[in-house]
């Protein structure tokens, strides 16, 4: 047995159980899975140690919203949550109105801890579920969840996450127009110096998406419509080993609506304050010549800030830019002029040079 685990946890059995899997443990892939077990039962119960010692600590009881008595202790009463280091169990006290009013018990560990009465997933699982669903199906997304941390869960509750994960973010959103509307600058991410001081690309594009005819039922013809999506990036120059200099794209945003260009326009606006549009000392836009699109960049951005043609040094990189990030092949011929502004169907990666309208 290793020293190491004669040290950790010797009165655990289900340590104990997986300690020797891991000596009985062959290959590489299966001594892996093994540790991987054992890290999984210390972290449970390294959590459950942590949430016990906090549980013991004198309670803050709050008052009865209805009568506004101090509410009472009922004594321990046990909690579980399905985490993404397995399930998580601790005790904590629970307290009632003492005058007998119909408000639910209240926990006040649990409001510490961010956990919502009734609520079986902790938020990091439900995040790590939400971000799959991104990319693959939701019954998918269960079973990967499933292999990332060791607990079975069914698609419906990766579908459950996403559309409350869906409506917190539109209410975020939300807050946040309504503020910019109002003259309240949202807060600009953070970016390092060397970044903050290149130029700042912004483009536009309508894609067709498909729908289903009726929401949530799979039967019906598929119904197209017209998603419109804004892209945020940093234009940067790096040096590759052979010491060529190539543009690289730095800070990737994208925002997206299901509605009309008014919609796009105040959605991409806030975000690229937050990409910090105020203080870029260059902006660029790149959109194909859709008269909505143009129309959007002139009523949004020319009067708010200076735009600037592209600098003769960034054609090349630019080309180099679409083929990146939308890997077309198609080379169309650039025409040059110190007013020639740059105009990139960023989705198809077409690049033809225009005149500003
Ligand atoms: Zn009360």
């Amino acid at each position: 047995m290793l020293c190491l685990s004669d040290s950790i946890c010797d009165e655990d059995p289900l340590v104990q159980h997986w300690l020797c899997t891991v000596e009985e443990a062959r290959t590489l892939p299966e001594l892996v899975l093994a540790v991987w077990s054992v890290a999984r039962v210390l972290a449970i119960r390294l959590v459950e140690s942590v949430l016990a010692e906090r549980a013991r600590r004198p309670t803050l009881w709050p008052r009865c919203p209805q009568c506004g008595a101090c509410v009472r202790s009922k004594g321990f009463v046990g909690r579980q949550v399905i985490s993404l280091v397995g399930p998580i169990r601790w005790q904590r006290r629970v307290g009632r109105c003492p005058q007998g009013c119909e408000t639910p018990q209240v926990a006040p560990l649990d409001d510490a801890l961010g956990v919502q009465p009734h609520q079986r997933t902790s938020a990091e699982l439900q995040s790590l579920g939400c971000a799959f669903a991104v990319f693959v199906p939701f019954a998918t997304a269960a079973t990967l969840l499933g292999w990332a941390s060791g607990v079975a869960v069914s698609p419906r509750a990766v579908w459950d996450w996403v559309q409350a994960a869906g409506q917190r973010a539109m209410e975020q959103l939300h807050e946040q127009l309504q503020g910019v509307a109002e003259g309240h600058l949202p807060t600009a991410e953070p970016l390092a110096a060397d970044l903050a001081a290149t130029p700042l690309l912004m483009g536009a594009d309508g894609v067709m998406v498909p729908f289903r005819p009726v929401g949530g039922q799979p039967r019906g013809k598929t119904a197209w419509h017209e998603i419109k999506v804004g892209v945020l990036a940093r234009l940067g120059r790096h040096r590759t080993r052979t010491g060529a200099l190539v543009a690289r794209l730095h800070q990737r945003r994208l925002v997206a609506v299901f509605g009309k260009s008014e919609a796009l326009q105040e959605r991409l606006w806030l975000e690229a304050l937050r990409q910090g549009i105020r203080s870029a000392p260059q902006v660029v836009w790149l959109s194909d010549g859709a008269r909505g699109l143009w129309g959007l960049f002139e009523e949004c951005f020319t009067l708010k800030i200076d735009t600037m043609c592209l600098e003769d040094i960034y054609r090349q990189k630019l080309m180099r830019f679409s083929q990146l990030t939308i890997g077309s092949k198609d080379r169309d011929c650039l025409k040059t002029g110190p007013e020639a502004c740059w105009q990139v169907d960023t989705f198809s990666g077409h690049l033809t040079g225009a005149q500003l309208p």
